[in-house]
């Protein structure tokens, strides 16, 4: 199982790292995407992935740490790197009242390019601003077209549509296990097996079983297997696909 989403550099799980990594590897996760979503995060989320084969990173600025400094040249050396995978965490999140969305959007826009013109995909977080972003999206498809996944993703199955029709992967969480996720879970009905993916979010989302700042990665089959038992699969179905459609995603 792979769990395309997990902050391995975040102090509730860096700080115990190895048994982190040991106890999700014997849960039967195999492979981990670290997004750095702060500067002060890429160079420690390099190091994982250089020190764990099973682990790899991407590289962007969240849109609630636009203040953090980006280091001259950084990202460049970074998106090179044979672990980089991905531009991410990017998005917009319209949640804190004080939110500055015009420099978010203008933030993203440069985001999007950046990951277009390297042929990177995006790792996509938004909250309560999926009209916003849809149309940013659509701006950057009319220059370049690029690779994206809506992670976490709580827009409804009515919103998606759209991101799907422009090619979206979307990825679920610890939510889809609550039993009272209705609009998670008719989402996943949804979204064709083929653009599903998997993450944890850790050590952030909860999962029914498990709250943060508790969450690690391990807790992915908890999700895998709230989502096969909501789209009638089986675990092992759900292993294959998901892990192919990464492989697609990602191209490795
Ligand atoms: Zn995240």
């Amino acid at each position: 199982m792979f769990d395309v989403h997990a902050h391995l550099t975040d102090e509730a799980i860096y700080s115990d790292l190895d048994n982190v990594l040991k106890s999700a590897r014997e849960s039967g996760v195999s492979r981990f995407v670290i997004p750095a979503y702060s500067p002060l995060f890429w160079e420690r989320a390099k190091m994982i992935s250089e020190n764990n084969e099973d682990v790899y990173f991407a590289v962007g600025v969240h849109p609630l740490f636009l203040s953090d400094k980006e280091p001259e040249g950084l990202r460049e050396e970074l998106i090179r790197h044979p672990k980089c995978l991905a531009v991410g965490e990017v998005g917009l999140d319209a949640f804190p009242p004080d939110a500055d969305m015009d420099l978010q959007r203008s933030w993203f826009a440069r985001e999007a390019a950046f990951a277009a013109e390297r042929d990177k995909p995006l790792i996509l977080h938004c909250r309560r601003a999926y009209s916003d972003l849809l149309e940013l999206l659509k701006a950057q498809f009319a220059v370049k077209p690029v690779r994206f996944v809506l992670h976490s993703c709580s827009c409804s199955k009515e919103e998606a549509k759209a991101f799907l029709d422009m090619g979206a992967f979307v990825s679920f969480s610890g939510t889809l296990t609550r039993t009272n996720a209705r609009k998670a879970k008719e989402l996943a009905r949804y979204v064709p097996k083929d653009k599903v993916l998997l993450e944890t979010d850790s050590p952030y989302i909860g999962t029914n079983n498990v709250r943060p700042p508790d969450v690690r990665p391990a807790q992915v089959m908890e999700v895998a297997e709230a989502y096969a038992e909501i789209t009638g699969s089986t675990l092992e179905e759900v292993g294959i696909f998901t892990d192919k459609n990464a492989e697609r995603f990602f191209v490795l």
